[in-house]
């Protein structure tokens, strides 16, 4: 039975490369029909907070990744907050070091610091070396009698620890050094290695998959692990490993929590869809098929396949995520598009809480305009505005104003308005064929340069929806008297 982990800590606000853990754990377990767990590491209180344990949940709620046991949904191995495991933890450290499997170690921060410098200068390894491994009676009573306090260590065996990692090949693991490195603080605060590998343990995982960030604790992790397993603490066999490759920059570097881009919020409140988002982030590293890049978590999940995932570092690309996302707007019913551009347009100041039904109507109407051009939702501010603003508070695009509205452009604005104020009928089509008689026949210039000006005069930009159809939607009115007022 296949039992994965998303285990995060609670501290600051999701981010990418997280969300990105969890589709791919989500993704194997449901191609296996196996079990997705959700695990809350807030075992450092001086950094968790609820506030990011809410998050976390909302994200994922969001996202549609739902989890089989963990938080809010129960299972047969919980707590599922680490904060609320705290005995155990205790218990599994008192028998490692009864079964000599770890120690307590009363090096003082001054003493390590001191011995490591000397370590450094010979030319040595400067890891933990092994100074309390064997105390004896008598020294451990010297130095409890004058006060010390002790961590507990590991003890790490001497041979090389060798796995497999599932998606990196075999791993050789010299290169990480395997000190006795500490389980347990002085004041008997457990640490990530040692509650970790334990609820991974006590908690049936049987895959790891997680960023590459933590490929230098798995050999420590597996040596824990096989010490649980002699006391009978762990039943099931190791877990797999598999360290997905890490998410660049756009500049090459990790990219890092704090880079704007990382934040979830970011995408939330420039409105991507989850299906664009969640599209995008499995792409960070896998592919469902050479040529086939938009797909659906439901296919992925099918389709997932841990051994393909790429190992070389996945580089984050805002305007394709942009892209990918579009593909997937323009799936949306429109009316539903309608729907989800409102909050955005309100956010901006151009539609009332609740909107009025006739701002409903038109927001209706002009979303073919511009479901077939956007990446995310709150494009449709800068693409939809010139509709919905205020008259005194429509302006034009300052430096569109200055290309476009300079002194020639008077005759065309003149022509059109003196095609457009008699037409009999405000449609796309007659608008379209009055300005073509008096702009393109009757003042011979080419389309660009014809239209241009009342586009800029009338949508503020050079940039904007389907003119004809945006100057039926705006009305004759309001179209008349943008273009004069923009006459140069
Ligand atoms: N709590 C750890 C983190 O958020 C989990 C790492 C792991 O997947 O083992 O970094």
């Amino acid at each position: 039975d296949v039992r994965v982990r998303f285990c995060p800590s609670p501290t600051g606000n999701p981010h990418v490369g997280l969300v990105r853990s969890a589709l791919y754990n989500w993704a194997f377990a449901r191609h296996f029909g196996g079990t997705f767990v959700f695990r809350i590491e807030d075992t450092d209180a001086e950094r968790d907070t609820e506030e990011s344990y809410e998050a976390l949940l909302a994200t994922l709620r969001w996202l549609g990744l739902d989890w089989d046991e963990g938080p809010e949904v129960g299972g047969d191995h919980g707590p599922y907050r680490q904060s609320e495991r705290r005995e155990i933890y205790a218990d599994v450290a008192t028998q490692l070091r009864e079964a000599g499997r770890a120690y307590r170690c009363y090096c003082t921060t001054a003493e390590l610091e001191e011995r490591r410098e000397a370590a450094r200068a010979a030319g040595k390894p400067s890891g933990y070396d092994g100074h309390c491994r064997d105390l004896s009676e008598e020294q451990i009573a010297a130095y409890e009698a004058e006060g010390r306090e002790s961590v507990l260590r590991m003890r790490t065996p001497d041979e090389t620890v060798t796995f497999t990692d599932l998606i990196r090949g075999e791993i050789s693991v010299d290169q990480y050094n395997l000190f006795d490195y500490v389980l347990v603080r002085a004041n008997g605060h457990p640490l990530y290695t040692l509650v970790n590998p334990v609820d991974d343990a006590l908690m049936g995982i049987t895959h790891v998959l997680r960023g590459e960030d933590l490929l230098s604790s798995t050999p420590r992790q597996i040596v824990l692990h096989e010490a649980l397993r002699e006391l009978g603490i762990a039943s099931g066999p190791m877990p797999r490993f598999g360290h997905l490759p890490l998410v660049t920059a756009e500049g090459g570097k990790k990219l890092s929590k704090r880079d704007p881009q990382s934040s979830l919020q970011m995408y939330l409140d420039r409105g991507f869809l989850r299906e664009g988002l969640l599209n995008y982030l499995a792409l960070l590293g896998w592919s469902i098929g050479e040529d086939q890049e938009v797909f659906s978590i439901e296919e992925m999940a099918e389709a997932f396949d841990i051994t393909r995932v790429n190992s070389n570092a996945a580089r984050f690309d805002l305007k394709k995520a942009e892209a990918i996302n579009g593909i997937w707007v323009r799936r949306l019913d429109p009316n539903d598009l309608a729907e989800r551009m409102v909050q955005h347009l309100q956010e901006a100041g151009l539609l009332a809480h609740p909107p009025t039904p006739e701002s409903v109507e038109l927001l209706r109407a002009a979303t073919p305009l511009v479901q077939e051009r956007m990446g995310v939702l709150d494009e449709c501010v800068g693409m939809l505005g010139f509709l919905f603003v205020e008259d005194d508070a429509f302006t034009l695009d300052e430096a569109d104003a200055a290309k476009v509205l300079k002194p020639d452009a008077k005759p065309v604005l003149e022509a059109a308005v003196g095609a457009l104020e008699p037409l009999q009928e405000w449609t796309t089509e007659s608008i379209e064929e009055a300005l073509r008689v008096a702009l393109v026949d009757g003042l011979e210039l080419k389309p660009r340069l014809a239209f241009g000006p009342v586009r800029v005069a009338v949508t503020g930009r050079r940039v904007s929806p389907p003119l004809f159809e945006s100057l039926e939607l705006l009305g004759r009115e309001k179209t008349l008297a943008r273009l004069q007022r923009a006459l140069p």
